[in-house]
Parts: structure tokens; sequence; C-alpha cells
């Protein structure tokens, strides 16, 4: 027979949200036990090494000002961040021709910049309306859940030039195509994470700062202190509930029992797992339409980051049909002496360039390299892109959204507990959603919504 091991709470998934969820559960002296499907920590979270022993992130890896849980967990683990490198002029690929420009808004002729300008501050005027608790509340809520980004562009601008820099801020941003994304939960998704011009930005934005020794590290510190809490290679398949607790199995016939379960898992790895009784189906549907999603992100190391010594930022954007990256960052660790340039291909572009080799790929990756940066960048000494939409316990990033219909429909159900069963993860957070911080918050909730359960109970 096999054995059943106990404890008083179940955590699933050793990404940030469910390390960050054992921690504290830990801490407040309950017995538990973290069941992770990879043989590593960090989920989204991940470092790879270069040949010359350097780190890079190949997942999450910018935080900024507001992610106040992140720069204080950092700091109670001596970890230490770095500003983005953010000196210099940024790139504009147009027409096949390179333009320097400063600031967060790329030079295009008067009428175009003009008209993107206008663009980004009508959609954060939006933005600014939206309670992220609640975002389906919204007077216009049910309008902007029927249509889709892509309907809002067309309808906001006369520039082809204007709505192609849009799409790419878009792609940047939520990794899918405008036509795929609910208007409403692009609002939400922005309100939730400040504005649109904060997801946008470097200084006081979104892409402000890095993490020395990559984002990981944080990860690995969280689950140094789990070491008797925390099995890797745990897949859950099974979770079976009612009034009394929980029953978890795993692929490899391990068996847990708790009182309660905390899933720190994206929905679309929550659709994988037998429930017995199954889900309500509002929580089933809802994750049914919570899809990840897209990106590829790629980093080429050079010997020194050459595009300084040009005056160049590493930061571009490219408009062009044929750019597989669109938008380029300096990757580069301080303190460091290789430089390494990133760009994500997202959308449907990282679906495509999904299925080829990853010799082509890295080719085809470089020679856009190359156009933003010169011939320099076609001869990386290292090079390395991590399709997340292939990873098998993941299977797409950044984040999960919602399509049309989503939100109003079936929101309201994020983050709800069915029984003795509580959702953490970024994708159940209110704000942060999709970022590290929103992983921790909603860490911090599920928590919460336990011991107050637990504490109850003992009356
Ligand atoms: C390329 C990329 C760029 C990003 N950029 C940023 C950024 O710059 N800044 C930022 O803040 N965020 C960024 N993000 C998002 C950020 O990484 C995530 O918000 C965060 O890591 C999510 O943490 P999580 O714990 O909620 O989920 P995850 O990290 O996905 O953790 C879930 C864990 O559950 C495990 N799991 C899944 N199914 C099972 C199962 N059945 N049984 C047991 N375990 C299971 C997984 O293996 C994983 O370890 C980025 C993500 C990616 C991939």
């Amino acid at each position: 027979m096999t054995k059943v091991k106990k404890a008083d709470v179940i955590v699933i998934g050793a990404g940030l949200s469910g390390l960050h969820a054992a921690s504290l559960l830990k801490r407040n002296g309950k017995r538990v036990v973290l069941l992770e499907a990879r043989d590593r920590v960090g989920g989204r979270s991940l470092n790879h090494q270069f040949a010359n022993g350097d780190l890079v992130d190949v997942g999450g890896q910018w935080i900024g000002p507001g992610h106040d849980q992140m720069y204080e967990l950092l700091k109670q683990h001596q970890l230490k961040t770095y500003p983005l490198y953010d000196g210099g002029k940024n790139l504009i690929y147009l027409r096949q021709k390179i333009t320097e420009y400063s600031g967060t808004i790329p030079k295009l002729n008067i009428a175009q910049t003009l008209q993107l300008g206008w663009m980004l501050w009508r959609f954060d005027k939006l933005v600014s309306g939206i309670n992220p608790a609640a975002p389906y509340e919204h007077a216009q809520a049910s309008k902007w859940d029927s249509m889709t980004v892509q309907t809002w562009i067309n309808r906001n601008s006369i520039s082809e030039t204007a709505r192609k820099a849009f799409t790419i801020v878009i792609k940047a941003v939520f990794t899918v195509e405008p036509k795929e994304l609910s208007m409403l939960h692009a609002l939400f998704y922005a309100k939730s994470n400040c504005s649109l011009d904060y997801l946008i930005s470097v200084n006081g934005g979104a892409q402000q700062d890095r993490i020395h020794g990559g984002s990981q590290g944080l990860c690995l510190a969280l689950a140094k202190q789990l070491s008797e809490e925390l099995e890797l290679n745990h897949p859950v398949t099974l979770v079976e509930h009612d009034q009394d607790g929980v029953t978890v199995t795993c692929k490899n016939g391990a068996v847990y029992s708790a009182a309660h379960l905390i899933s720190a898992i994206p929905p679309n790895r929550l659709l994988r797992i037998d429930f017995d009784p199954i889900m309500p189906s509002t929580k089933d549907q809802m994750w049914q339409r919570m899809p990840a999603g897209s990106c590829i992100k790629c980093v080429a190391q050079y010997e020194t980051p050459f595009w300084r010594d040009k005056g160049l930022s590493g930061q571009s954007i490219g408009l062009d049909d044929d750019l597989l990256v669109n938008v380029t960052f300096d990757n580069t660790e301080k303190g460091k002496t290789s430089g390494l340039l990133m760009g994500f291909i997202e959308g449907d572009s990282a679906r495509y360039w999904g299925q080829k080799s990853d010799a082509d790929r890295k080719q085809a990756v470089l020679s856009v390299f190359a156009k933003y940066f010169g011939q320099q960048a076609l001869t990386p000494i290292d090079y390395v892109d991590k399709d997340w939409s292939s990873e098998e316990w993941t299977r797409g990033c950044y984040a999960a959204s919602f399509g049309v219909g989503g939100w109003t429909e079936f929101g309201r159900h994020l983050a709800t507990p069915i029984g003795r069963i509580h959702f953490a993860g970024t994708e159940t957070a209110s704000d942060w959603y999709g970022y590290f911080e929103g992983a921790l918050q909603a860490a911090e909730r599920a928590v919460n919504e336990v011991l107050e359960l637990i504490k109850k109970r003992r009356g």
C-alpha cells in the first residue's frame, strides 16, 4: 500500500509564488510540502550559464518602482539590483532605415509621432478608470470585453506606421497579437501594473532594474530554506478533496494529504490536473479562456557591449514586417566584461520561429541584431534562446491573457478558493498581474486565506 505523507498545507509549484507561499507558511509554524514538477525551482524565472561562466536570465528579469516585496525579499537574501543600461541613443528601424532617438516614443515623422503619442495617451486615459480588483465592474466593461485590442487600434489610428508601432508595443507587453487580446484584459493588465507608460518605460518603469546573478537566484535562495519541504520531480496529477482536506497524487506515485492546498501553477497547467470532485465549470471554463502568450527570448553574448562605443543604448524597435525581433535591450550584467544583446520573438513570429531549427533561428535573430547594430552583431561568442511555449511545465509566457468575453463572464472567479483549494501564482494577482511582484502578492493572499481558516477552525 502507498504510504501517505501528511502535512498541514500542500503547495503545488516551486516558482516564485509557490516558494514564497511555502516560506510564509513555514514561518507561521505550519508543516508544508512543496511539490514541483521540474528538477529545478524557479518556474518562469531561469538562469542560463554561458560557456565562460556568466549567467543570464532567460525568463523574467526586470523589476521596477512599486515592486516593493521583490526589493524587500532580495534585500533579505542579500541579492543586489542594478539599473538596466540606458545610456546613449535608442534606434528605430523603419523601411530598411535606421534612425536614432531618445526617450520612450520612437522618432517617426511628426504626424506619425503625434498619432502614436496620442494612442498611448488615450489608452492610458482608459486604463486610469479601471479597478484591477474588479475590472468587470467598469461601466464600459462589456463593450471593451467584446472587442479585441486590434479593433481598438483600427478605430484609433489613421497612420499605418503609428498602427504598426502600437502593435509592437502590445506584442512586447503581452506576447500575443492584438487580434487575440480582449481590450478589457489589456486595460486591466496595464492598470494592474500602473499604466501602459509604466510597462514600456525603463527609468521609473517596469524595465528599470535587473538582479545581479539573475532572478532565479532569489528562488534558489528561498528553496535553500525549504530543503525539508521541497520535493522536486513531483508533478501533481490528481487532487482529491472534500470538506476535511485534500489528497494529492504525483506522477511518480507519491501521495500526500493535508488540510489545505495552495496551487501556484499557471491556468493552462491547472487544466492538466484531475480534480475529484471535478472543478466547478466556472473555474475550468475560465482556465480554458486563459492561454499563455508566445515568446522566445534570445540573448547573444559578445566580447564587449560594442554598441555602447557607438553611443547606443542597445534598445531598438523595428517596424518592418520581415523582422522576427521587434525590440531589443542591452542585457549586459553590470560589472561583467562581456556584452549581452537581448531580443524577444513574440506572438505569431514566436509560433513560426519556434518550429524552425535552433541554427536557423539563431542565424535569423543575429541577422536582425546586425541590421540594428552592424555586422559585428553577426559573430557573438555565445548565444542562447528559450522558447517558453515548448517548456512542458509552463507552455507559454510571460503570463496568461484573457481573450474576448473572459473577464466579464469568468474574471470574478480568478482567485476564489474551491473548498480547501486556494489559488496563488501571478495569474491570480489583482496588482502586478503577470509579474514577479504579482506572484509574491498572490502567494501572500492565498497564505492569509489558509491561515485565517485554520485559526477559525481552532476557534
Ligand atoms: C521570457 C519571460 C520574461 C518575463 N519578464 C518578466 C520581467 O521582466 N519581470 C517580471 O516581473 N516578470 C517577468 N516575467 C513573468 C514572471 O517570470 C512570472 O510572473 C513569474 O515568474 C511567475 O511566477 P509563478 O510562481 O506565479 O509561476 P511559475 O514561475 O510558472 O511557477 C509555476 C511552477 O509550477 C510548476 N508546475 C507546473 N505544473 C505543475 C504540476 N502539475 N505539479 C507540480 N508543479 C507544477 C512549474 O514547473 C513551475 O515551477 C517573464 C516571464 C518570462 C518567461
